[in-house]
């Protein structure tokens, strides 16, 4: 390896996000090898004894051990943060050890987390019920609502986390103004990138401080393995290095060539399952036997001036709502032919889910009506099949109810 644990990033300012995703962060072998090598090791050797003692001294920069960074970890942490315009990122085993991380560097006993009411089930529980055992008050706020953040941000506030467009509805939020409210309450803003993806939104350009990704979705995109991804400015990607270093939830090397090789036809896949999605969109807003169709493209979206400002690209998820309720939503995604029954999204495969029975069954009829979700609400991850085929599907499922 002619590379080392600390170089600083393969930045290529006058590159296209498309290149970038390609090319920045690789770093050959003496082996010359085209693809990235997968450095599928725990452990790295010193040279002598000296040179040991002198890497943990900090005077040398040498590999340590694979808990701490690993090269392929670490050319999937260039090109991401690259492709971000982030100063710096730190690969985890999950989304959701990226999203626990993200706030336990900033968190203590008597702090404060503001965060939207609508994300993600585990992110919830993180931050309601899994912090506030440690004495970190949460306060949860409906994502559109501006005047809502303003008066959780009226006081100080270590930490706002919330996911644009969120799922499953696709709720935005104002990053510039939740921005400006959280800065001025001393809070590090953390945005879940992982519906809107690095392809469609640069939430750092707009005021967010931090990043997070399940890079399980889209970035794998083909179903495969588990990742995430924290971020951020030098210092506080450091922060995120010691916890992961000492309390362990790193990335594995095989994943991280996995995932290395999913941003190279990140931009691709993406840009085509967002084409189809606004088809399957355009279809289902026209067919009778549905009552509401949600995507960020569509002139009944109730946050267009927002799209218009944030995304460049709607997304690959639609949902729908049918008034008939649970029975009619289980009948249409039994029919289905093509669409995958999974709680899953960004794959390859469309896949289609049940909210209020699944991914949001915990919180409760009360939590799911303040969301808008209903026991006739869809959503569908749309993926790289064609359009044609899925519309069909689409169409023949609807005939049955
Ligand atoms: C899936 C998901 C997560 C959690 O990621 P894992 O990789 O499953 O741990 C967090 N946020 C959003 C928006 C997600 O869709």
């Amino acid at each position: 390896m002619s590379d080392d644990a600390n170089t600083p990033l393969n930045e290529q300012p006058s590159w296209h996000p498309a290149t970038q995703a390609v090319r920045a962060g690789v770093a050959r072998s003496e082996f010359a090898e085209t693809s990235e090598g997968l450095f599928l090791t725990s452990g790295y050797v010193f040279s002598s004894a000296q040179e040991a003692a002198d890497t943990f001294a900090g005077e040398v920069d040498h590999y340590v051990y694979s808990r701490y960074t690993n090269p392929t970890v670490r050319m999937f942490e260039e090109r991401l943060a690259t492709l971000e315009g982030a100063e710096d990122c730190k690969a985890t085993a999950s989304g959701m050890s990226a999203i626990f991380a993200s706030l336990a560097v900033l968190l203590k006993q008597g702090d404060r987390v503001v965060a939207s009411s609508s994300m993600f089930g585990a992110i919830i529980y993180v931050v309601n019920e899994f912090f506030p055992q440690w004495g970190v008050e949460c306060v949860l706020v409906d994502p559109t609502d501006n005047d809502a953040w303003a008066e959780a941000l009226s006081v100080p506030t270590q930490a706002v986390l919330f996911e644009t467009p969120s799922n499953p509805l696709l709720a935005m939020v104002d990053i510039e103004v939740v921005a400006e409210l959280a800065h001025a309450a001393g809070a590090t803003v953390i945005v879940d990138n992982v519906f809107a993806t690095p392809v469609f939104s640069k939430p750092l350009t707009q005021g967010a401080d931090v990043v997070v990704y399940s890079a399980t979705k889209h970035i794998d995109g083909q179903g495969r393995v588990l990742g995430g991804a924290v971020l951020g400015t030098v210092d506080y990607i450091a922060k995120i290095e010691m916890l992961l270093r000492n309390l362990g939830p790193s990335m594995s090397p095989f994943n991280a060539w996995v995932l290395l090789k999913g941003l190279e036809t990140l931009d691709l896949r993406v840009r085509r399952m967002a084409e189809n999605a606004e088809a399957v969109a355009r279809f289902l807003e026209a067919h009778p036997k549905v009552d509401t169709t949600i995507y960020p493209l569509l002139d009944s979206f109730p946050q267009k001036d927002l799209v218009a400002k944030q995304l460049t690209g709607g997304g690959t998820v639609v949902a729908v709502k049918l008034a008939a309720g649970q029975a009619e939503a289980f009948k249409f995604m039994d029919s289905l032919a093509i669409f995958d029954i999974s709680n899953n999204l960004g794959d390859a495969k469309s896949l289609v889910t049940h909210p209020a029975t699944t991914t949001h069954r915990r919180i409760g009829p009360e939590g799911r009506a303040a969301a808008g979700i209903t026991d006739g609400t869809v959503r569908f991850s749309i993926g790289l099949e064609d359009s044609r085929d899925l519309i069909a599907d689409l169409a023949q499922a609807l005939e049955k109810l």
